[in-house]
């Protein structure tokens, strides 16, 4: 029996996924996208920015156009594809390792099969791969094809969710994926929760700081019950007796 619902749906959601959609870049269609690039790309791009990422991962499409010759490749000759890209030598020697174990365990070079899988067999199957982070495996399942459920929460992610009021004061990390689904309109598909779990990120990022948030810069401000408590909040140090300045 299914458990009964503990939230309401929340109506600031869509609103909200608005405005953080504005603070991503434009992402290709779902349908464009290869799950096995989308895998590779995001081996490639940890520690990138998203401009550095794909114009290094392109470079790397360019020499090695096929999976095949990907599998194959040298790590030496992937290296020098990736020529001040962070941790390169262990990206060069996980990109052909991960499309042969990928081969090996679905006797093709493709990652269709996962669509055939739970969710969870089909995470734990992607973070096993060398360099695949459970932030990857996300992303890859969104383009498996299927329209299964993926909500990715990191404690960044969980800072402004919190003090959005979209999360119970108090609630563990793991509880909060349940607690947004609830809340969250019922024609939401997996992209929907995929695109506010990356604009939340951003918004973690520049504006929900872990200490002072910027909250006159947020596009949440407006509908975020915790602008208004630390708008003006004066920051005091513990020494001196000078008032502190928000300047
Ligand atoms: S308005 Fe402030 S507290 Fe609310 S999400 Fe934005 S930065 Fe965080």
């Amino acid at each position: 029996m299914q458990a009964p619902l503990t939230f309401a749906v929340d109506n600031r959601l869509p609103e909200i996924l608005e405005r953080v959609l504005q603070l991503l870049p434009k992402q290709r269609p779902v349908a464009d996208t290869n799950p096995l690039d989308q895998l590779l790309y995001g081996v490639v791009a940890q520690g990138l920015s998203s401009a550095g990422a794909t114009a290094c991962f392109r470079r790397v499409k360019e020499r090695f156009p096929s999976f095949v010759s990907l599998r194959d490749a040298e790590p030496e000759t992937l290296r020098s594809l990736m020529v001040g890209v962070p941790s390169a030598a262990l990206k060069a020697a996980a990109i052909p390792d991960i499309l042969r174990l990928i081969e090996e365990a679905f006797g093709s070079l493709s990652l269709e099969p996962l669509s055939r899988l739970d969710q969870e067999l089909a995470l734990r199957f992607l973070t096993r791969l060398p360099r695949v982070t459970e932030e990857i495996a996300v992303s890859v399942l969104r383009f498996t094809g299927t329209d299964r459920l993926v909500l990715h929460i990191d404690r960044d992610v969980a800072r402004p969710l919190r003090r959005l009021g979209l999360a119970e004061p108090g609630a563990p990390l793991s509880a909060l994926p349940r607690q947004l689904i609830e809340r969250s309109p019922v024609a939401w598909r997996s992209e929907d929760f995929a695109a506010l779990s990356r604009g939340l990120t951003r918004v973690a990022d520049r504006f929900c700081h872990q200490g002072r948030p910027d909250c006159s810069s947020c596009p949440l401000a407006s509908l975020c019950p915790a602008a208004e408590k630390t708008e003006g909040k004066v920051v005091t140090f513990p020494f001196g007796k000078r008032k502190a300045s928000l300047a």
